[in-house]
C-alpha cells in the first residue's frame, strides 16, 4: 500500500475550500454552480474542488476582457505602467514561489527539486516582458509613392487572447501566457488544465494583488468543453494555444469563424542525435534527462535517440545503467528526481505503449512497468525505460507517448539520420551530440524543427524563442518573436499638405 506524503503542512491556498473562477477581478462560483475534482498524482486522493466553467462562465469572462481592453484603466495604461505591473507580479512570484512550486508539485506531480528549480524562469520571464513592455515600436519606413507623403507603422495589441494550457507545467505555461499579454495591453482568458489547475489560480490572485486591473486577466477552470468555447467564441480576437497536436487542429478550426489571430505550440517526437565521437561522459546523462525529466511529460523530449552504430550498444547500456540509478519517489522529497505521471488515464497511455513496444519486439533495457509494489503503488510511477531493438515504423517510435520512454536506433550516416530524424509529422526540438563542429552544422540546419539543442538539451531562456514546424505547430514563444504574436501592425500613410507660398 502507499504511504507517501503522509505528514507534511499543505500550502495555505489548499483550505479545503471550493476554488473559485477569477473573472473581472473577483472569485466567482460557476453559474451552474458545477464542481469538479483534482488528484494528487502521487497518491491518487483528491486535492481540491475547483469550480467548472461552463458555457455562461466562458461568456463572462470574454465579456469582462472585453470592457477592459476597450473600457478599463488597463486601456489607458502607458507602457511604463504595463512595466511596473510585471515588475510587481514578478516579485510577487519571487516572494511565494515556495508556496506556488508546492502546490504544483502536489497537483501534478513534478518533484519538488524540478519545481523549485523552476523560480529562476519564472521570474526571469517575467521580468524580461516588463523589458519589452517599454521597448515595442514601429518603423517609420521611406515609400516610393509620387508627392510629399510619409508612412508609419504603430504596433496595437491584438485584443481579447484566449489562452488554454496543458498540465505538465501549470505555473511556468500561465506565466509564459500572462506575461506577453501584459507586455503588449491585451486582456486574457486562460483555461489551465484539468488536471493541475491550482498554480494558475494562486497565480491570478498574485495578478489582483500586483494591480492588474479587473477584467484584465481572468482564469476559468474546467475541461475540454470550456476551451471549445473559448476557442471559438466571437467575442476572442487571439487563441494561444499549447497542448496535443489533434486538439492544436480542433483549435485551428474553432478560429476560422471570425479568423482569430492562432498560435499552436503542439506535440513532439524530437530525435536526439548521438555521434561517435561525442563526450559520452556528458551524453549519457543528456540523453536520460532529455526524456526522463519531468518523467517524460515535456512536448520537446528527445523520444527518439538515434546513436551511431559503432557505440550503440554500449551507449544503451549506460544509459539504462544511469536510468537505474535515478531516484522514482515522492516528489516532495527533495532527493527525488521523478515524481508520476499526472493522471491515472497518462498512467494508461504510457503502460499501454510500453506494452505495444514489448509486443512488436522492442526490449526494454531498464523499467519498461509500472512501479506497483511498496510506497509509490497508489501512485501513477513508472520506472524510466529505455527501449532497444526498436524500429523506425513501431508506434513507440512515431507516436508521442508523453511519459519516461526512450527508444533507441542506430544509424550509420549523417544523411541517412538527418532523413530519419526528419521522417515525423512533428517539428518541435532536436538534440545533437558531436565534437566535430561539421556535423553540428549540417544536422542542425538538416533538421525540419524549432529548436535544436547541440551538445546539451532543452536549454531554455525567456529571449530565446521557442516552438514548433509541421505539426508540431506555428509561432513562437519567448524572444520578441513572441510579442509578435500579440501585436496588430497597423500602417498609417500621411500626406503632407502643399507647402503654401
Ligand atoms: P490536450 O491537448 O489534451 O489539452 C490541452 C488543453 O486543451 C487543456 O486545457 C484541455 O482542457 C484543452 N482542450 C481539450 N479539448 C479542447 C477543445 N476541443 N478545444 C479547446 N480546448 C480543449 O493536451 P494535454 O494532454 O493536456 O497536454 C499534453 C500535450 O501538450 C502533449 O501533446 C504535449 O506535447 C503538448 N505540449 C506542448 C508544448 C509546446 O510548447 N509545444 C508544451 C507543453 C505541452
Amino acid at each position: 500500500m502507499g504511504s507517501i506524503q503522509t505528514n507534511f503542512t499543505p500550502p495555505a491556498f489548499l483550505d479545503g475550500k471550493a476554488k473559485l473562477l477569477l473573472i473581472d477581478g473577483k472569485l466567482v462560483p460557476s453559474v451552474s454552480g458545477k464542481t469538479f475534482k483534482t488528484y494528487n498524482p502521487s497518491t491518487g486522493k483528491v486535492l481540491a474542488e475547483v469550480a467548472e466553467a461552463g458555457r455562461e462562465d466562458i461568456d463572462r469572462a470574454v465579456a469582462a476582457a472585453r470592457r477592459a481592453f476597450e473600457e478599463g484603466p488597463w486601456s489607458r495604461f502607458k507602457p511604463f505602467d504595463r512595466q511596473a505591473v510585471l515588475l510587481r507580479l514578478a516579485d510577487l512570484v519571487e516572494k511565494h514561489f515556495d508556496e506556488l512550486c508546492l502546490i504544483d508539485t502536489l497537483d501534478m506531480g513534478g518533484p519538488i527539486a524540478r519545481t523549485s528549480a523552476a523560480r529562476r524562469r519564472g521570474v526571469a520571464l517575467l521580468r524580461y516582458y516588463a523589458g519589452l513592455a517599454t521597448a515595442t515600436h514601429g518603423h517609420t519606413i521611406d515609400n516610393s509613392v509620387d508627392g510629399d507623403i510619409f508612412s508609419y507603422t504603430l504596433k496595437e495589441p491584438v485584443g481579447v487572447v484566449a489562452a488554454i494550457n496543458p498540465w505538465n507545467g501549470p505555473l511556468g505555461l500561465a506565466i509564459w501566457k500572462i506575461a506577453p499579454v501584459l507586455a503588449t495591453g491585451c486582456t486574457m482568458v486562460l483555461k489551465p488544465a484539468e488536471q493541475a489547475p491550482l498554480s494558475p489560480l494562486r497565480l491570478g490572485e498574485l495578478c489582483l494583488e500586483a494591480g492588474v486591473p479587473a477584467g484584465v486577466v481572468n482564469i476559468v477552470t474546467g475541461f475540454g468543453e470550456a476551451g471549445a468555447a473559448l476557442s471559438a467564441h466571437p467575442g476572442v480576437d487571439k487563441i494561444a494555444f499549447t497542448g496535443s497536436t489533434e486538439v492544436g487542429q480542433h483549435i485551428v478550426r474553432a478560429s476560422a469563424g471570425n479568423m482569430k489571430r492562432v498560435s499552436v505550440e503542439l506535440g513532439g517526437k524530437s530525435p536526439n542525435i548521438v555521434f561517435a565521437d561525442a563526450d559520452l561522459d556528458q551524453a549519457v546523462p543528456g540523453a536520460a534527462m532529455a526524456v526522463f525529466n519531468n518523467s517524460g511529460q515535456i512536448c520537446s523530449a528527445g523520444t527518439r535517440l538515434f546513436v551511431q552504430r559503432s557505440i550503440h550498444d554500449e551507449f544503451v547500456q549506460r544509459v539504462a545503467a544511469f536510468a537505474k540509478t535515478l531516484r522514482v519517489g515522492d516528489p516532495l522529497d527533495p532527493q527525488t528526481q521523478l515524481g508520476p505521471l499526472v493522471s491515472d488515464t497518462q498512467l494508461e497511455r504510457v503502460t499501454g505503449y510500453l506494452a505495444s513496444g514489448k509486443a512488436e519486439g522492442a526490449q526494454a533495457l531498464s523499467g519498461g512497468q509500472r512501479i506497483t509494489e511498496g510506497a509509490l503503488a497508489d501512485g501513477y510511477f513508472v520506472a524510466p525505460t529505455i527501449f532497444a531493438n526498436v524500429t523506425d515504423s513501431m508506434a513507440i517510435a512515431r507516436e508521442e507517448i508523453f511519459g519516461p520512454v526512450i527508444s533507441a536506433m542506430p544509424f550509420d550516416s549523417i544523411e541517412e539520420v538527418i532523413r530519419r530524424g526528419n521522417d515525423t509529422p512533428y517539428g518541435l526540438g532536436a538534440g545533437v551530440w558531436t565534437r566535430d563542429i561539421g556535423n553540428a552544422q549540417r544536422v542542425s540546419r538538416g533538421l525540419r524543427t524549432g529548436s535544436v539543442w547541440v551538445n546539451c538539451y532543452q536549454a531554455m531562456d525567456p529571449a530565446v524563442p521557442f516552438g514548433g514546424y509541421k505539426m508540431s505547430g506555428y509561432g513562437r514563444e519567448s524572444g520578441t518573436e513572441h510579442m509578435e504574436e500579440y501585436l496588430q501592425t497597423k500602417a498609417v500613410w500621411v500626406k503632407n499638405p502643399p507647402e503654401k507660398r
